[in-house]
């Protein structure tokens, strides 16, 4: 298997040849075919698999063929993960201009405002604070949000995340895709499947 052979468009097979990103891993070889496809798709995968490709890339090739408006938002347990998450998108989406935005807990709110109002395509968060964001920042919303990436979804749940993500999911459009990733599935992890996803991919590694 090759990224090209998995349907990845041409600027984003440069992106990654440039960070020596030669073959797909297994989770990207199986997600990445239906997220193409316009499925939402439930991974289970640990970090380490390659996961944050296996969603992204999906994403910057969609935003690449429509780019408007703020396109998705993934939301991520921990400050750490959230900016790995956007050095990932960063590099594979140099070639195409991508924008992105992490919006985390115990960093400046002005300053996350501003980085909003640069209107960023792809916002990167923990969920508490996007949604002080959402409730205080005049002009941002998520109205035009097409993707939404729920990452490492059982440790989102374990950390208590789970009644701001359900405030967040019942305001963002209904017509959009969904991934969530998670390293295991508990009764939990099913619960907030069976609320954001529809008809989804299971795809597992
Ligand atoms: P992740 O599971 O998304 O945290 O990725 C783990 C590490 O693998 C990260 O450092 C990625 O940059 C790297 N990586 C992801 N996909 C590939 C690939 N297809 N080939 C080589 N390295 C990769």
């Amino acid at each position: 298997e090759s990224f090209k052979s998995l349907g990845v468009i041409d600027p984003l097979l440069e992106a990654l040849a440039t960070l020596s990103f030669h073959k797909p891993t297994p989770i990207q070889v199986k997600a990445i075919p239906p997220a193409l496809e316009g499925n939402d798709i439930i991974g289970v995968a640990e970090t380490g698999s390659g996961k944050t490709a296996a969603f992204a890339l999906p994403i910057l090739q969609k935003l690449w063929e429509e780019p408007k408006g703020l396109f998705a938002c993934v939301l991520a347990p921990t400050r750490e993960l959230a900016f790995q998450i956007s050095k990932q998108f960063d590099a594979l989406g140099s070639a195409i201009g991508v924008r992105t935005a992490v919006i985390v807990g115990g960093t400046d709110k002005m300053s996350q405002a501003v980085a909003l109002s640069k209107r960023p395509h792809i916002v990167i968060a923990t969920p508490g604070r996007l949604n002080d964001h959402l409730e205080n920042t005049k002009g941002f919303s998520l109205r035009t949000l097409k993707y939404l990436v729920l990452d490492e979804a059982d440790r989102l749940l374990d950390m208590d995340f789970g009644p701001v993500i359900d405030k967040i999911l019942a305001i963002i459009p209904k017509e959009r895709n969904t991934y969530l990733f998670s390293a295991t599935m508990s009764t939990k992890v099913a619960k907030l499947q069976r609320a954001s996803l529809n008809n989804p991919v299971k795809v597992e590694v």
